[in-house]
């Protein structure tokens, strides 16, 4: 078993770092958030006073941060991560982020010696709980061999998509997707509710019929009809309205570098973004739904 550093203890981090001590891993942990590090220290982890702290001496370090300012504040600079090292573990950053910032961070990894792989995830906080997330990595193949392993003890599906930066395109066109179907499912229960059918009897009848999709399976946007999505607890994330629009903002970004059309995405990223400004940023992605109403 692998000594690994996991930096960024939020929605997904937490249950992912618990799933580490639970394949037997030693976890050292670092968040800004104090909480968040009691909750490991209480299954186990080792806690670090900073995320040099927690790398030195690891032979992984894992990063879950929300954006990319994060990941290059904890890398890069004078007290970044790969100027301050001593040791030379393989680094995992999981965040979702750009890849262009992917690339920089991992070209300044390569000049340190040190190997690095981006491999954002998607399945949500459920997946995070349960260990099944799906891995999409960049990066050499044999440094994403190196890390199986250790992706291996929360998630259940490992691709390696290409070279470094490509986890993070495929993560933001799965990410783009799925704003598209769950604004679209919320939007054909609501038009369903609205004409007198129950919000439950119409998501059983699409389930079984060709609107099926991911929401509709275990992310249900209507209150009530599936008990453990974030609907049916106050739409309490779960994956936030907020990082929902920075992904749809990294989709857009890499479409205008493509010259990609992506109608869909950017009518996503506008209901997101005006979804935001009301102020619900910090309300579950699902809660689309409320704005439909
Ligand atoms: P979160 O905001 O709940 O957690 C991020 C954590 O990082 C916070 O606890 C914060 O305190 C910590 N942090 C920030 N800067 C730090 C620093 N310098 N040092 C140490 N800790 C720091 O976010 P999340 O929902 O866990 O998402 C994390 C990433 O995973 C994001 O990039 C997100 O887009 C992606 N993601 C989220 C989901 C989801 O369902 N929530 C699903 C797939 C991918």
């Amino acid at each position: 078993m692998a000594k690994v550093a996991f930096i960024g203890l939020g929605n997904m981090g937490g249950p992912m770092a618990v799933n580490l001590l639970e394949a037997g891993h030693e976890v050292t942990v670092f968040d800004l958030v104090s909480d968040l590090m009691q909750q490991l220290t209480d299954q186990g982890a080792n806690a670090a006073d900073s995320a040099l702290a927690a790398a030195d001496g690891a032979e992984f370090v894992i990063t879950m941060l929300p954006a990319g300012r994060h990941v290059e504040m904890v890398y890069l600079g004078d007290s970044g991560l790969l100027a301050c090292l001593e040791s030379s573990p393989l680094i995992i950053d999981c965040s979702t982020i750009d890849a262009q910032t992917a690339k920089k961070v991992a070209s300044a990894a390569s000049e340190q010696g040190l190997d690095m792989i981006d491999a954002p995830v998607s399945g949500g906080v459920a997946a995070a709980k349960a260990g099944t997330l799906s891995f999409m990595c960049g990066g050499a193949e044999k440094v994403f061999n190196r890390a199986k392993p250790v992706l291996a003890g929360m998630g259940k599906n490992l691709f390696h998509a290409g070279s470094s930066g490509a986890g993070q395109t495929a993560k933001i066109c799965n990410n783009m997707l799925l704003s598209v179907l769950m604004t679209g499912t919320a939007e054909a229960l609501q038009l369903g509710v609205d004409n007198g059918l129950d919000p439950g009897v119409l998501s059983d009848i699409m389930l079984a019929s060709s609107g099926r999709n991911w929401a509709l399976e275990v992310y249900n946007p209507y209150p009530g009809v599936m008990d453990a999505a974030p609907s049916s607890h106050q739409y309490q994330p779960g994956f936030m309205v907020d990082l929902m629009v920075k992904d749809l903002g990294l989709a857009l970004s890499a479409a205008l570098e493509s010259s990609s059309s992506v109608p869909m995405g950017s009518a996503a990223r506008n209901l997101y973004m005006a979804h935001k400004k009301k102020g619900h940023g910090k309300l579950d992605f699902s809660s689309i739904l409320q704005a439909l109403k």
